[in-house]
């Protein structure tokens, strides 16, 4: 290659966003949905992939109403979403976020009853305080108020008043599996708690949670990795979404080598005949694990290129002897996309993660029309 003919060749890989992806994959969630409402998941950066532009093309769908985790994730995307989006805060309120929290009418979702308490003193002493969500642990154990709090928040009208909830909600621990028995227990716990608060409306499932059912649907479902394309359960074949994003690592340097030679720290491959191999200009801070090394899989025209050796930080190598097309300098190689529950297969690890970790570095690449190609 002569570098001076190929202007847009760059040592730094490429995170491809299809927004029009994201918001099909949207409107196919809705479609299953019927009435109930959209809630996006975009917390961590919409699972790495950009909680701004992913946020406006969900708002563009229509979206107007969005979880994230924290605070600080909470005033991004009102600084890029304007002043109509609802934007909950899962992680519930905290002293050090009030600012945050009140500057950006962010709506805390409230998880045990220490947060109701101190929200209900930052409400007393503000005007217009954000509304609230109040999140009911069912059996996961993670975030929420237990089922005796419930009781008491109940029975604490003024409590309650002050917290002025707009949802009540909960989080499926094992939804992916729709035959686990935890789905329907969660479910009658769900029901029966939250027939304590009769006039607000109700928010239970995740995107596995939609794959379980209208009786998991109520008001509002809160999908995350389904609006990305990410496989949520143990029956891809139901799942309405399709893969939005790609990273693109640029070849850097093909290197032909004799049987008997070591590839990358350590030498923990060695070339078992001739090989022909690819070093590409994107390794673990890019979002391509560790645990990938000598098990993974890079795309090359469409066909699957095994990693060899350990992946390091910003470089990881592949095997191209085989590969049909040609291997070049300036060419690109694709992790994720259509191969993202392969690759977490090999890297013993979730699609949630390898998406969240991609695109630290990245120049991204963001599609808002199909038929435009780069
Ligand atoms: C992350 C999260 C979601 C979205 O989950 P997905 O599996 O990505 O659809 C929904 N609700 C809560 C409480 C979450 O933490």
């Amino acid at each position: 290659m002569d570098y001076r003919d190929t202007p847009h060749y760059s040592t730094r890989p490429t995170l491809r966003v299809d927004l029009q992806q994201i918001r099909a994959n949207y409107d196919a969630l809705k479609a299953k949905v019927g009435t109930a409402k959209i809630g996006a998941s975009v917390k961590a950066d919409a699972y790495g992939l950009g909680a701004v532009p992913v946020g406006k093309a969900l708002y563009g769908a229509g979206c107007r109403i969005f979880f994230v985790a924290t605070a600080g994730e909470g005033k991004l995307l009102r600084d890029g979403l304007g002043p109509n989006a609802a934007i909950y805060v899962l992680n519930g309120p905290a002293p050090r976020d009030r600012g945050v929290l009140l500057g950006a009418k962010l709506k805390p979702v409230i998880n045990s009853i220490e947060q109701a308490r101190f929200w209900a003193s930052v409400s007393a002493e503000v005007n217009d305080p954000p509304y609230t969500a109040i999140h009911i642990d069912t059996g996961m154990n993670r975030l929420g108020l237990t089922l005796d709090e419930v009781t008491e928040l109940s029975r604490d009208k003024k409590l309650w008043n002050a917290l002025t909830p707009e949802w009540v909600m909960s989080h499926l621990a094992c939804a992916g599996d729709a035959g686990n028995p935890m789905n329907k227990i969660q479910l009658d716990r769900f029901r029966k708690a939250a027939a304590q608060f009769p006039l607000t409306p109700l928010s239970l499932a995740n995107t596995a949670g939609i794959y379980l059912g209208k009786p998991y649907h109520f008001q509002m479902v809160r999908p995350g990795i389904g609006l990305y394309g990410g496989v949520a359960t143990t029956k891809p074949g139901q799942e309405v979404g399709a893969p939005a994003a790609t990273l693109l690592a640029p070849i850097l340097q093909v290197r032909y080598i004799q049987k008997g030679e070591t590839v990358g720290y350590n030498g923990t491959f060695t070339a078992p005949r001739d090989m022909r191999i690819a070093v590409v200009g994107a390794g673990y801070a890019d979002g391509i694990p560790v645990s990938e090394s000598n098990h993974g899989y890079a795309i090359l025209h469409d066909e699957r290129v095994p990693i060899i050796g350990r992946v390091s930080m910003d470089l990881t190598i592949i095997d191209a002897t085989n590969a049909k097309l040609s291997v070049e300098v300036g060419g690109v190689v694709a992790f994720r996309g259509n191969q993202l529950e392969i690759e977490a297969k090999s890297a013993h690890t979730l699609n949630y993660e390898l998406l969240v970790r991609l695109g630290q570095r990245c120049r991204r690449d963001y599609w808002k029309k199909k038929d435009v190609s780069t």
